[in-house]
């Protein structure tokens, strides 16, 4: 069935923004983008929708966020990230069913769609249950699914990691696909982050990484003090030791960094790490109003465009 969709301006991307546009589809696909006038000769017979006062656009790309977490949104607005992770994430999480994780994944999916945005790169402990609502709602992107080696053996956790892609693949009908995120440098120890990487290669599977999003980051990385190593050292969480090298240098003597990785918020950088990440191709999902709401800081987008490093912009958590 052909619909001929005609608005004030269609906006192609590939081409100069048209005044009086349209938009021809067949079924699900685009036939013809032109003047209204030159399109509609194509068209004679077909439905029209003329949209007025709008602009046809391509869906925008949302490069990092977490829809579970949507039903989250206002616990807490006056937090910063290591803070506001256990008040707003963890501890009601505890309270959730995976159902109503899913529930929240809709929801945030809503969202999306509501905001014209089409395509998410998403990153979940629960990544089946987001690439179910994409799916539902017609989003598509990528499920990144979160790992954390906890208490668990490096084999045990990653097998069953292996289960969730393979479930998310199925989830996603065609729309979504599989990668994995070992959520930081911080928050796994260096085995399992080389391990996890290991995985993902042999499977083919993208990356991502959160990386560098506050001071304190740094701060653990080239001297194990300030706020997340007391954290670290209090929890007795098995990560990386003092290593005199920034998170980014860390990451990239791992292995880490590559066009098949993705790192989000990237804050802290100092001018090495901008080569770095540009020098291996890795992208960036610049996330600013998180960074502003939890006062991670500004990241230094100019130097990083103009390094040559690719930068798309993320929400991070709706929460
Ligand atoms: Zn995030």
């Amino acid at each position: 069935m052909a619909l001929l969709l005609r608005a004030e301006w269609v906006v192609p991307i590939s081409g100069e923004p048209i005044r009086d546009g349209a938009v021809l589809t067949e079924g699900t696909d685009i036939v013809a983008v032109g003047p209204f006038e030159a399109i509609k000769k194509q068209a004679s017979g077909d439905e029209l929708l003329d949209l007025g006062r709008a602009i046809i656009m391509p869906g925008l790309v949302n490069a990092h966020s977490h829809v579970v977490y949507t039903v989250f949104r206002g616990l807490e607005d006056n937090m910063t990230l290591f803070g506001w992770l256990g008040a707003c994430i963890l501890g009601p999480s505890e309270l959730l069913s995976k159902d109503d994780f899913l529930w929240s994944a809709r929801l945030g999916c809503l969202e999306a769609l509501r905001a014209g945005i089409t395509c998410l790169a998403d990153a979940a402990p629960l990544g089946r249950a987001v690439a179910r609502a994409m799916s539902e709602l017609g989003l598509r992107g990528i499920v990144f699914k979160e790992v954390f080696q906890g208490e668990g053996d490096v084999d045990s956790v990653l097998q069953a990691a292996l289960r969730e892609v393979r479930d998310i693949a199925r989830e996603g009908h065609g729309l979504v696909r599989a990668g994995i995120s070992p959520h930081a440098p911080y928050s796994n120890p260096p085995a399992f982050l080389k391990a996890t990487l290991e995985l993902a290669r042999e499977e083919g599977l993208p990356i991502s990484l959160h990386l560098a999003e506050t001071k304190e980051e740094l701060e653990l990385f080239l001297e194990r003090k300030g706020e997340l190593a007391t954290i670290a050292d209090v929890l007795g969480l098995k990560v990386p030791r003092a290593v005199g090298k920034t998170p980014t240098e860390y990451l990239a003597k791992l292995g880490a960094l590559g066009s098949d990785v993705l790192l989000a918020h990237c804050v802290h950088l100092l001018d090495q790490d901008i080569k770095l990440i540009a020098d291996s191709g890795s992208a960036v999902a610049h996330c600013p109003k998180s960074n502003a709401k939890l006062g991670s800081g500004i990241a230094r987008i100019p130097e990083m465009v103009s390094a040559g490093i690719k930068v798309g912009l993320g929400t991070d958590s709706a929460a």
